[in-house]
């Protein structure tokens, strides 16, 4: 096998670090003899590699590359040599992939052509930066044709791409959108009797299949067929041949207007999303009466619920959501014993804090220590004091230290967290005794705040027969309403036997204050 040497160094390439180009030749050649490879041919060129085909002697290398007879390879200095720009890169690519390139020799590795790594390994950054000018350019590119009045995109329907960068009038179907403009301005059509009869005519689409009403919407709210291009929310006077006058498109503006009308938005109402029926599942919808009267009722969009004829007046929705609190409420007595056999657990389970803040400082200070060994050896590095191997050895070791301190610090704070403070508990203790005083304030706050009370508490409640069915909570609340439920005192403390933590398991960010 021979070898190219392809060395490269253009004028825009300041740095110190690139070597000129005899110093690469003579370094390539120095390296070829070492691994006992023939040079065959030798590129040189002063030309930068960061747009693409933009070298020829680089472009020369690689017509005689692809129709080489013989085996060859390249010698370059470093893989940034060869290319700077993704297009370039995908050039040696192709060619190593098809054998064409046997193995590529830089200073620093070689490459295969079972590596599928060159284009990555051609600096990402330069590749990126390429990608982002070219569309930049594109961007441009567009602006400047829309600004001359020329359409950039795809030809809307009744257009056709003339190949040359322009459109021209689709003769067959102009006729049907010049049709649709006008039986459309009469008021006499909707869009999908359009869609309908126009299918009938022979309407189609490229792929020929029948436009649908949305299609017909959106044409009829396009003033292109009257010359006006609309293009990222922007007109633009275009100067293309119209399909329609602007008048008719106007008039067929007025109608749609007539037509359709904006949605109502609907009213508001405090509770609607947090009740669904307990017999079909159905949400519980809600409407105004007389102006005044709020009634909540189930939807029945299922049909033949028993449910939907029960209204619940809006007093009567409030009273039923109050017993959510009461699904919350622990024996307060039984609240100040778990507290109390918390507190208890708390003192002797916790190893002394102090303890734990010494060993944790510790770790730190080391893990700092050793980021300041790693500083100094890098300085040690550019002063060109040590060489780049032992640096990298001894970067190794200090590396795998911090690991480890990082390591044991995790570990120490993660049995840390499993001891909480006495401050904790007080709080986790209020949580559990704030049902009560949050169904009193349930009562007395306004219905919005009703609202975002429960909002807080609950995903979602059931309503059977004008009363609460079931409750579904957020945590912590489900935990809650699992202990209160039925006052099962002895589950209570089977969960808090088989689990210490019980009453602290939650932290109180996630609490109702
Ligand atoms: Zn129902």
């Amino acid at each position: 096998m021979k070898y190219i040497l392809y060395a490269r160094k253009s004028s825009e390439d300041k740095s110190k670090q690139i070597l000129s180009l005899e110093s690469q030749v003579g370094e390539m050649k120095k390296m070829a003899t070492n691994l006992g490879l023939a040079i065959d041919l030798v590129y040189t060129e002063s030309k930068s590699a960061k747009l693409p085909n933009n070298r020829p002697i680089f472009l020369e290398m690689i017509n005689f590359l692809e129709d080489a007879k013989e085996d060859y390879g390249i010698i370059c200095w470093k893989i940034d040599r060869l290319s700077r720009n993704p297009i370039d890169s995908g050039k040696i690519q192709w060619l190593l992939q098809q054998g064409r390139i046997k193995a590529i020799q830089t200073s620093d590795r070689q490459y295969l052509p079972s590596d599928n790594v060159l284009l990555l390994n051609i600096e990402g950054s330069m590749a990126n930066q390429f990608i982002l000018d070219l569309s930049k350019n594109v961007k441009r590119g567009i602006q400047t044709k829309i600004e001359k009045g020329l359409w950039p995109n795809f030809a809307p329907i009744g257009y056709l791409n003339d190949g040359k960068g322009g459109i021209s009038v689709d003769k067959v179907r102009a006729r049907y959108i010049k049709k649709i403009f006008k039986l459309y301005s009469t008021g006499n059509y909707t869009m999908k009797e359009l869609a309908n009869q126009m299918f009938k005519e022979g309407f189609r689409s490229r792929s020929n299949i029948k436009y649908h009403k949305s299609k017909i919407y959106k044409l009829l709210k396009d003033p292109f067929y009257c010359g006006t291009m609309i293009f990222h929310d922007k007109e633009y006077e275009g100067k293309h041949e119209t399909i329609i006058t602007r008048k008719l498109f106007n008039d067929c503006q007025k109608v749609m207007g007539l037509k359709l009308h904006p949605k109502k938005k609907q009213p508001f109402f405090h509770f609607r999303g947090l009740m669904t029926c307990e017999k079909c599942g159905c949400l519980l919808t809600a409407s105004r009466k007389k102006k005044k009267y709020v009634y909540y009722y189930c939807t029945n969009s299922r049909g033949g619920c028993s449910e939907h004829n029960h209204y619940l007046k809006e007093g009567e929705v409030i009273s039923a959501l109050s017993g959510v609190f009461d699904r919350l409420l622990i024996d307060e007595d039984e609240i100040e014993r778990m507290h109390e056999n918390s507190k208890e657990l708390l003192i002797n389970n916790n190893p002394d804090r102090r303890e734990y803040l010494e060993a944790r400082n510790n770790l730190l200070d080391e893990i700092k220590k050793q980021e300041n060994r790693k500083e100094e050896l890098f300085n040690l590095l550019l002063d060109k004091a040590i060489t780049k191997e032992a640096y990298e050895a001894r970067e190794e070791t200090i590396k795998a230290e911090i690991k480890c301190f990082n390591e044991a610090l995790e570990k120490l704070e993660n049995e840390q967290e499993v001891t909480l403070t006495e401050k904790d508990l007080e709080l986790t203790k209020e949580l559990f005794l704030s049902p009560k005083k949050q169904k009193k304030a349930f009562l007395k706050v306004s219905l919005d705040d009703k609202r975002k009370i429960l909002s807080k508490l609950l995903w979602n409640s059931t309503i059977d027969n004008k009363k609460l069915a079931k409750v579904s909570f957020k945590e912590p609340f489900e935990t809650i309403a699992n202990c209160s439920e039925n006052h099962d005192i002895d589950k209570l403390r089977r969960v808090r036997d088989s689990n210490p933590r019980c009453l602290a398991t939650y932290r109180l960010s996630r609490s109702a204050h």
